[in-house]
């Protein structure tokens, strides 16, 4: 992009972008959450112009999605190519080259050294609708269990695991049966009521999916699996403590119970490794993707131990998963992450956290910074003491974000959350702290 970033030469939302409002307001549908008038025109590295020639410096990604940055040309070259050659077959009925080589290289980038098999879909939540099909054929036990506040997407089976906010399940109901909700371990709200470093948040979650779920209304032995954001996203950008995967894998263990990540959002490098669940050194039986893995084309994908699928032919398909195109861009995306673009997500997610450290001595809004790599949420409070989420305050300071050029979105009630590509670099970074230090300051005045 030859303009400087960011750079905001109109009123927003400027003329140009006014007139697309006003179809989107008629034709679109209502159930869009939209935080700011953003119309984007064209995406490049970090930067993103809209249809007035405004430039915004993207800490939002797409929700995470452009982990290679906007266009990566070598992504779009990966794209140009396949889509001169072959844009679809459908690997449902067909076979092409480009399917195995990604479910290969999926099955040799994803924890555990066992045999794995690779199921395909066109998102988040229809890899989320494979793992829990998969997980209920293989233990012929119909029950799942999922976490408050978690996200896993808005197809009705992947919708009855998510407990994130009521609109999102409101009037959709009655959902899939037999799945119950536990707390997720969340160390700055323990259920317990401790502060951390002593924080037994993880311990008062397991312990009440066991000593009071499988003792009162969930026999565990008609429970399929145990579905987890190993960092929570859309419920606030949680960090539990890492003790909590390891318990919940022994607890598996211990019932018979199918441990199942869901990584659409925390995977793919966003955390400073490929997975997050390298954090804690814990293997899934199921791990799920999407949103990063093909810098912006619609992939999901759901990787699991190569016995638990043991369905047949016509048990379970998608039309357009796995298209070529798709994998194509996935496959180079993989690449450039491998070797790059993780190890710069670690590099500069230390760095920002370094930044952010003395922000809740320095700013009376914010009540805690966390995160991995480049998935940092910062939670801004209306009391520092009492913790009370401000989503007021939230809400004006990614507005006022957005009127000085950077794009960033919230999380849980009250949480601002940075998810830039994972290519930024030092100054991208100090522009945007820059930027939003100084609308805190607004906000808070
Ligand atoms: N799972 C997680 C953790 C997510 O963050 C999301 C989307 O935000 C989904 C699943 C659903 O993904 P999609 O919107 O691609 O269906």
């Amino acid at each position: 992009m030859e303009k400087k970033v960011p750079s905001i030469k109109t009123p927003l939302p400027g003329p140009e972008a006014q007139k697309v409002l006003a179809l989107d307001r008629q034709f679109i549908s209502p159930s869009y959450t939209r935080d700011y008038p953003m119309v984007a025109k064209r995406g490049e590295g970090v930067g993103v112009e809209d249809v007035d020639g405004n430039v915004f410096l993207d800490f939002a990604a797409g929700i995470a999605v452009v982990s290679t940055g906007h266009c990566h040309p070598d992504v779009v070259r990966a794209i140009q190519r396949q889509a001169e050659t072959l844009i679809h077959m459908s690997g449902t009925d067909f076979y092409y080259p480009l399917l195995v080589q990604l479910a290969e290289k999926m099955a040799a980038i994803t924890p555990g050294k066992f045999p794995k098999r690779v199921v395909f879909g066109n998102s988040g939540t229809e890899a989320i609708e494979a793992a829990i099909k998969m997980a209920r054929y293989h233990t012929k036990r119909h029950r799942l269990i999922a976490f408050m506040g978690a996200f896993h997407g808005r197809t009705l089976g992947a919708l009855s695991l998510t407990a994130s906010k009521p609109v999102q399940r409101r009037g959709f109901g009655p959902l899939l049966s037999g799945v119950a909700h536990a707390p997720y371990p969340n160390p700055y709200r323990c259920p317990a009521g401790h502060r951390a470093p002593e924080c037994l948040c993880d311990w008062v979650c397991t312990e009440f999916i066991e000593n009071q779920l499988f003792r009162t209304a969930v026999p565990p032995d008609e429970v399929a699996a145990i579905v987890v954001e190993p960092i929570q996203g859309e419920g606030g950008y949680i960090v539990p403590p890492p003790s909590f995967l390891v318990k919940l894998r022994q607890m598996a263990d211990r019932y018979g119970i199918l441990l199942i990540f869901d990584e659409v959002q925390c995977g793919m490098g966003r955390t400073g490794k490929m997975w997050a669940c390298e954090h804690s050194g814990v293997v899934p039986d199921i791990l799920v993707t999407a949103k990063g893995i093909a810098s912006g084309l619609p992939l999901g994908v759901a990787v699991a131990r190569a016995e638990l699928m043991d369905w047949g032919p016509g048990a379970h398909a998608s039309t357009f998963g796995g298209n070529p195109v798709a994998c194509a861009a996935a496959l180079e995306t993989i690449r450039l992450l491998e070797e790059k673009y993780v190890a710069n997500a670690a590099r500069m997610g230390e760095y920002i956290m370094g930044r952010l450290a003395d922000w809740p001595h320095k700013h009376p809004l914010v009540g805690q910074v966390r995160g991995r790599g480049l998935m940092i949420g910062i939670e801004l409070v209306k009391n520092q003491e009492t913790r009370e989420p401000d989503p007021e305050a939230r809400h004006k300071v990614i507005e006022r974000a957005f009127h000085q050029g950077l794009l960033v979105l919230g999380c849980g009630e009250s949480t601002v959350r940075l998810m830039p590509p994972l290519i930024i670099e030092r100054e991208h970074a100090d522009i945007a702290l820059e930027i939003l230090d100084a609308c805190l300051s607004e906000v808070e005045k």
